[in-house]
């Protein structure tokens, strides 16, 4: 029997978020069921409510940051114990045998695509799936993290499932470490624990971002600088010299600039995913210099779990800002303006209050 559970869901593209009573499975024998806590509030729960890319299946229950507390587990389950606090991300399923959820890459997976914590098909129940801005919920535990910071701390632990995955993962793919040179484009959800995760990897680090008054932020959490993206004079003296560079931004805008920034051989990773295409970037900086484009989703499961811990190891969280979820279309408001600092994660205990 499936069990009621309070949420918040998008009715359509152009409905605010409001109260919903969705249902969640019985756990069977493999499953974790989450009473959740915390669940952070990344740019794709925007372009996905507000149906900024195509395919958005309403009700709409967004959030794929989710920290909670286990509160039963199936028969077969291994890993988890009632009471243990566990992670859930961007991800509740994938077929299990193509290739790349073989190599531990479930993200790419090649046969049905990864199912989403939020609008993927729903494998038990039918219909779609629904994510975190809700009470509870029930995973498959090979897509069930655990979770090892303070308890003090799990607010800021709850981004690291998205946010942190998706910079931690490029910026081990492309190795970057001591003695190179990294850039993070955009000082958002994602930018600011790409900042903190690659001076961990001991980078140099830079922030371009189109916010002069995130300098001083920026040096907080670990860059040497903030270069602003628009100040040409102040992108020119770096010409040549990064390494890597992770692009975070989630608007569509000139990637020339940036590429001119790179090294002979350098790389600029993308990770945002704008509602319109970039303007076509030169073919002429990537060859006289032999440059790569790429692009880079999320992280595996046991990369994520990689990455929990060594952020723990490391002492990293993200720095956030609480809301409660009745505050959460304000929070969309203030994320289109780029006034986050640096992730919202909604305590969830309000939503219980509603
Ligand atoms: P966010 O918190 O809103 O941060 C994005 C940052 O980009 C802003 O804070 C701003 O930083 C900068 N920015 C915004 N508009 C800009 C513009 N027009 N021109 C230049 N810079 C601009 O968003 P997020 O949660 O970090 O997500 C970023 C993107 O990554 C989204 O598109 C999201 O969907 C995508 N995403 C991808 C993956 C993946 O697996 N690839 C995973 C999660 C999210 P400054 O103020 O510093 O300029
Ligand atoms: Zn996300």
């Amino acid at each position: 029997m499936p069990v009621s559970t309070k949420a918040f869901a998008a009715q359509s593209a152009t409905t605010p978020l409001a109260p919903f009573s969705i249902d969640r499975r019985d756990p069977g024998p493999k499953d974790v069921a989450i009473d959740i806590l915390f669940c952070g509030v990344c740019h794709s729960d925007l372009h996905t409510v507000r149906g900024e890319w195509e395919g958005t299946l309403f009700p709409c229950v967004p959030g794929h940051e989710i920290v909670g507390r286990v509160s039963a587990v199936g028969n077969d389950v291994t890993k988890f114990a009632v009471g243990d606090i566990a992670g859930v991300g961007c991800m509740v399923g994938s077929c299990g045998h193509c290739p790349s959820c073989n190599e531990g890459e479930e993200q790419y997976c090649e046969t049905t695509g990864f199912v989403g914590t939020y609008n993927g098909p729903d494998p038990v129940l039918g219909g779609h799936t629904l994510g975190g801005y809700s009470d509870h919920i029930v995973v498959d535990e090979g897509f069930v993290l655990k979770v090892g910071h303070d308890e003090a701390d799990l607010a800021a632990v709850a981004p690291l499932l998205c946010a942190g995955i998706t910079t931690y993962s490029p910026l081990k793919h492309w190795k970057v470490g001591p003695g190179q040179k990294v850039g993070i484009v955009g000082l958002g959800g994602l930018g600011h624990m790409g900042v903190k995760i690659a001076a961990a990897m001991g980078a140099e680090v830079y922030v371009f971002s189109t916010s002069p008054g995130k300098r001083e932020d920026a040096k907080r959490l670990g860059a040497t600088d903030l270069i602003v993206s628009k100040d040409a004079d102040a992108m020119a003296e770096h010409a040549g010299s990064f390494d890597f560079i992770l692009n975070t931004v989630a608007a569509p805008h000139d990637l020339d600039p940036f590429l001119v920034l790179l090294k002979r051989d350098g790389t600029m990773t993308l990770v945002g995913v704008p509602d319109a295409p970039h303007k076509s970037p030169s073919v002429g900086i990537m060859v006289f210099g032999r440059k790569s484009i790429a692009g880079s989703l999320i992280g595996g499961i046991a990369e994520t779990q990689e990455m929990l811990d060594f952020c723990k190891e490391h002492g990293l969280t993200s720095d956030i800002e609480m809301i409660d979820i009745q505050e959460i279309e304000t929070a969309y408001e203030r994320m289109v303006k780029s006034d986050v600092k640096y992730r919202f994660v909604i305590d969830m205990a309000s939503l219980k209050a509603a």
